[in-house]
């Protein structure tokens, strides 16, 4: 059912029409885009509040605008949400976004130059880990780790090797298409060795690891950095956590006034909303049901002939290499979109084609599993993808079609938290 927007509806039919159509897609469709989901109806309200109206540049108590009187205990009560949580010393809720969040991490603990070390785009890792397109990789020097290929899994070996030879002054672990549980203790012990900040960019796995479905970072690293849109289930936004306070003053100052201006104050509530929904016992359950979800399907796809990087998942994320079905990425992408089941092409660890027009796709399960499908669901999801990529080898629309319809009909009985 599509939420009621009078006043945009009168003041911009166009807008309130896409809006209203992107309700229905979301509504219709199976999202299998690991880094999506669908926030609570609590976590939309907050976001369309006049807390937007609000200019509150600084921080809690130290602003450099008046008037903050409510702004004030928002930003704290997300701040300490986040620490609870994520039981670290200091919390910073203020960065736009993910990609500005690591961004600040860079400017509180390198300078321009200097050299970082994160995974490879290819093999995982994300843009701002020092990739050379992004500003992380024009202006630091970023040396990358991958997988093996033998294992799909971060080589370790490679990691102290790299980490030994090129003294860097930050490392990240975790990444964008990582379908395997993150080792931060071996990080931390390499990133001690060399002297460097390890800096744990959560972005896809905050929700499972504030609801105890993956290792926490801490005590291991220095900085947490996330996301808290994706399987944390809140608002477009990101956080800087530091695991002990001696780290905090420079995100603080590295957020702001280094990067950015006013907070959007309108997102930090509804980041304290969501915060607050992670804490509930509710949350292990679904932390531990998309968890559940991703092994069943990554079962199902296997059976299904499927070819999965590192064999299949511990996490939300299964990246397909569909090398074996001779369908490129991209062309199996669209396809499964015609079938209503949205998904993104993505590289796999030494792909012989380009990031472009990669081997792979990429799918994950935060979002079905906010709509409460479960591991019994599995099996037919994994039938519907493999109906949709043979039929998109044959050009077979009449298929994709007849699976677009078998998908609504299921979601229909599976309503999309916050859609009204
Ligand atoms: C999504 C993601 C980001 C970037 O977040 P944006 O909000 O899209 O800027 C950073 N790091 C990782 C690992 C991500 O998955």
């Amino acid at each position: 059912m599509p939420l009621d927007h009078p006043a945009l509806a009168a003041a911009d039919p166009a807008i309130a029409q896409l809006i209203a159509a992107e309700e229905r897609l979301q509504a219709d469709t199976l999202r299998l885009i690991p880094s999506e989901n669908y926030v609570s109806a609590a976590v939309l309200e907050a976001t369309g509040t006049v807390l937007t109206n609000k200019y509150s540049e600084g921080y809690p108590g130290r602003r450099y605008y008046e008037g903050q009187q409510n702004i004030d205990p928002v930003e704290r009560l997300a701040i300490d949400r986040a620490k609870a949580l994520f039981h670290t010393a200091h919390a910073n809720v203020q960065p736009y976004s993910g990609s500005p969040a690591n961004l600040a991490a860079y400017l509180a603990f390198a300078e321009p130059g200097d050299t970082v070390l994160g995974m490879g785009l290819p093999m995982g890792g994300h843009l701002t880990h020092g990739w050379g397109v992004s500003a992380t990789g024009r202006w630091f020097r970023g040396v990358r780790y991958g997988v093996r290929k033998d294992t799909g899994r971060v080589d370790f070996d490679e990691v102290r090797d790299l980490a030994r030879a090129e003294r860097p002054k930050l490392i990240f672990c975790g990444g964008t298409a990582v379908p395997r549980t993150i080792d931060f203790a071996a990080f931390a012990e390499i990133a001690r060795e060399v002297g460097a900040v390890l800096v744990a960019d959560i972005a896809h796995i905050a929700g499972l690891i504030a609801g105890g479905a993956h290792p926490s970072p801490v005590p291991h690293v220095d900085v947490i950095s996330t996301t808290t849109h994706k399987t944390l289930r809140g608002p477009r936004g990101a956080m800087l956590l530091a695991v002990r306070e001696e780290h905090g003053k420079a995100l603080d100052r590295a957020v702001f006034p280094g990067l950015q201006g006013g907070p959007h104050n309108h997102t930090t509530a509804a980041i304290a909303v969501a915060l607050a929904e992670a804490a509930r016992p509710s949350f292990r359950d679904y932390a531990a049901q998309i968890v559940a979800n991703a092994k069943a399907l990554a079962a199902a796809l296997l059976e299904r002939g499927f070819d999965l990087v590192s064999g299949g998942t511990d996490n939300h994320l299964v990246l397909i290499d569909l090398t074996a079905q001779d369908v490129p990425g991209k062309v199996a992408a669209k396809a499964l979109d015609r079938a209503g089941i949205v998904v993104n092409h993505n590289t796999v660890p030494y792909d012989p084609r380009t990031p472009f027009d990669p081997s792979g796709i990429r799918i994950g399960t935060p979002s079905l599993t906010s709509r409460g499908l479960t591991v019994e669901h599995m099996p037919q999801v994994a039938t519907w993808m493999a109906r949709a990529v043979a039929a998109s080898r044959t050009g077979d629309e009449v298929t994709l079609k007849s699976i677009r319809a078998e998908v609504a009909e299921l979601m229909a009985g599976y309503p999309a938290p916050g859609l009204g």
